[in-house]
């Protein structure tokens, strides 16, 4: 059956990047992929066009999607909108609740090209290769009650740390069939020593292991996960952590890569559907000078691919093109070092076009 994809090139280098990211799926497509590939406004670019960061008819084609790909949203010109609601980001935020999207992953790859580029020596993360699993739509930034009031004549701030049971579990299980996919290691990070909530999510964890005997799980502290990545990244395959660890734990790895360009996300439902967008913003200050690094929006694709189209070997081959284009000494402006060839963004959305047919 054919299955629909959505573009949304959104803001600033957005559309630069997906329109690389695009040329990638126009070739799977001619290599058998059975999709229809339509496109729609967000962020910015739809609150100029039609007054919402996420309008009712790229909701509508969303839901109808098997996967999004997302360039990204914001920039400085909608910085100022009082409407916090009419903000671009809230366009992100909409799909993600709308669409039930609780699964973030977050893979956190260093290219042995691109070790060079890391702010930690070469040898401990030349062949990083880790897969963070972040629980996206509970916790602690949507736990109620929350806010600011007034107590004893002091404002007192306060939010609420929530996870139950089966928000758990549903990530847990994310997260146990993508280690037995991969190096078959699970990390669970939590706080188990200092909050209750975590001390569940703790038990949940263990409870699940026996039903994934190839997994080898393992527990760790969020302040000891934090310091084992930048101590010795390479001892983690697959970590599974909530909302707010996820969040912060996930940036931290991605600079281990040394380049923010060059990373894909995905964030998946219940269903298998999902959303698909480079971990990096909107980058303003590139915007429109043709120089943006599209190999993480083209990454994305390729997650795109093996997590909601079950076209694996298309997948590996777009992630082998980028390899090889890598070996060729080709780079954009971010991830240039001595000795490598500068290319635009389109030049670099040719030379992945050509490997990947090559292949
Ligand atoms: P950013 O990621 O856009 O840019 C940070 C730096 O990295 C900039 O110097 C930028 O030029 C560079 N950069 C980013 N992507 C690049 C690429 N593909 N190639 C080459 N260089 C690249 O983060 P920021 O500057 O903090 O935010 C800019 C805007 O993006 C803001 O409006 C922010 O809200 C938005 N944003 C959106 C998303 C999203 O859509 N998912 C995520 C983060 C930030």
């Amino acid at each position: 059956m054919t299955q629909k994809i959505l573009v949304l090139p959104g803001d600033g280098i957005g559309p630069e990047i997906t329109a690389q990211a695009s040329r990638i799926l126009a070739a799977c497509q001619a290599h058998g992929l059975d999709v229809e590939v339509e496109e729609a406004l967000v962020g910015g670019s739809a609150y100029d066009a039609h007054g919402e960061p996420l309008p009712a008819e790229t909701l509508e084609k969303a839901r109808a999607a098997r996967a999004i790909l997302l360039g990204a949203v914001g920039g400085p010109k909608w910085d100022k909108l009082e409407d916090l609601a009419k903000r671009p980001e809230k366009g992100l935020l909409g799909l993600r609740k709308n669409l039930g999207l609780f699964a973030n992953l977050r893979p956190a790859i260093t290219y042995p090209q691109l070790a060079e580029a890391s702010s930690l020596k070469p040898e401990l993360v030349a062949g990083l290769d880790i897969m963070i699993v972040r629980e996206l739509t509970g916790g602690i930034y949507f736990g109620q009650p929350r806010g600011i009031e007034e107590r004893n004549g002091e404002r007192v701030g306060f939010n609420t740390y929530v996870y139950s049971e089966s928000e758990i579990e549903r990530i847990g299980r994310v997260a146990f069939e993508m280690a037995s996919k991969r190096g078959r290691k699970l990390c669970s990070v939590d706080k188990a020593n200092v909050l209750e909530v975590t001390i569940l999510w703790r038990e949940v964890m263990e409870r699940l292991a026996p039903e994934y005997p190839d997994v080898e799980l393992s527990h760790m502290y969020v302040d000891n996960a934090a310091m084992q990545l930048v101590r010795a990244p390479k001892q983690f395959d697959v970590m599974v952590t909530g909302n707010m660890f996820g969040d912060i734990l996930s940036d931290a790895a991605a600079m281990l890569t040394g380049s923010i360009g060059m990373l894909p996300s995905a964030s998946l439902n219940e269903s298998g559907q999902g959303m698909y967008e480079p971990c990096h913003g909107s980058a303003p200050d590139i915007a429109g000078k043709g120089i943006a690094n599209p190999l993480a929006t083209i990454l994305s694709v390729a997650m795109m691919l093996r997590y909601s189209l079950d076209a694996p070997a298309l997948a590996q081959r777009i992630e082998d093109a980028v390899g090889k284009v890598l070996d060729d000494g080709l780079r954009t402006a971010d991830i240039a070092s001595e000795g490598t060839r500068i290319v635009s963004t389109a030049e670099m959305g040719d030379a992945v076009l050509a490997a990947f047919e090559a292949l």
